[in-house]
């Protein structure tokens, strides 16, 4: 079973300091020149957390994490570009033609015999369909693209194309997809929140979470309280709290 790839694949040099000196500079006189001195570990976790505890978000947007995911379904990559306030690059079913595509098979439905059973044999049926349709639209677009232009190889690649791009409308959620994206710590925190939440479907939490270790390495003192609301207060979700926040908190202090 596929499980989700997580490459934090860049980030902006020295994350903690760099925030630490925006949040200086608006609290002191210090130029340009000189913001980066005397910054040091004890100094930046201090600027940090007088930033966190102001809820001062705006000099965390000026550090930014680059992600690398596959191994997700399209589910959820529909549900991360939910989050606008990031920067989205996806392997596309438009362009790329999927001869044996790869698909996510929810841990409930592959730990159920007959469930997997019935899931796999829609994902080969999937497949046998698209192959199917991708071979009579490309015959037709073959046929009227060679008469119409006279040169068979842009025809056979025009014709591929539009073949692909039809016939990827049989494939499912389940698919497998790679995407890069890009988050600055604000947008981070926010998507932490929603997303380790237990109330957030088990595919993006695995995803948030592996992302929340990858940055707590780069810039441990920015991500030390990212994760779910319940981390620094109450559960704000009411009647549809899943009411276990003492085990949610200990298991992200400790992520
Ligand atoms: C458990 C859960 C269930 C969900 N269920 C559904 C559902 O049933 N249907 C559905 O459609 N979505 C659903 N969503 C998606 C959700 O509504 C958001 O679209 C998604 O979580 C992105 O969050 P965001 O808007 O805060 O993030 P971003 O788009 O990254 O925005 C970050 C922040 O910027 C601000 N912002 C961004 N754009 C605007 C704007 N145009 N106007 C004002 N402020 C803005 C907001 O403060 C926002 O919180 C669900 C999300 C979760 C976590």
């Amino acid at each position: 079973m596929m499980k989700p790839r997580v490459k934090l694949l860049g980030h902006t040099p020295e994350p903690d300091k760099l925030v630490s000196a925006a949040a200086k500079l608006c609290y002191s006189r210090v130029g340009a020149e000189d913001i980066l001195e005397g910054l040091s570990p004890e100094k930046v976790d201090k600027f940090l957390n007088l930033l966190m505890e102001m809820g001062h978000q705006s000099p965390i947007e000026h550090a930014s994490f680059t992600f690398a995911v596959e191994g997700v379904s399209r589910v959820l990559t529909h549900q991360l570009v939910r989050h606008r306030i990031a920067s989205y690059s996806q392997q596309s079913q438009r362009y790329v033609k999927l001869d044996g595509f790869e698909y996510i098979i929810p841990p409930h439905i592959a730990g159920m015999p007959e469930a997997r059973e019935l899931f796999e044999k829609a994902m080969r049926e999937d497949q046998e369909y698209y192959d199917r349709l991708v071979k009579l639209l490309y015959d037709s677009h073959y046929e009227r693209l060679k008469n119409e232009e006279g040169d068979e190889k842009k025809a056979r690649q025009a014709a591929e194309k539009m073949a692909i791009e039809d016939a990827r409308y049989v494939f499912p959620n389940a698919c497998e997809t790679k995407i890069i994206f890009t988050m600055n710590a604000r947008a981070l925190h926010n998507f932490f929140r929603l997303r380790c939440c237990s109330r957030a479907q088990w595919e993006i939490r695995t995803l948030a979470e592996e992302m929340l270790k990858e940055v707590r390495r780069a810039a441990p003192i920015l991500f030390k309280n990212a994760g779910p609301a319940c981390l620094i207060g109450p559960c704000p979700e009411g009647k549809m709290s899943c009411g276990q926040a003492a085990g949610v908190r200990e298991k992200f202090k400790n992520l």
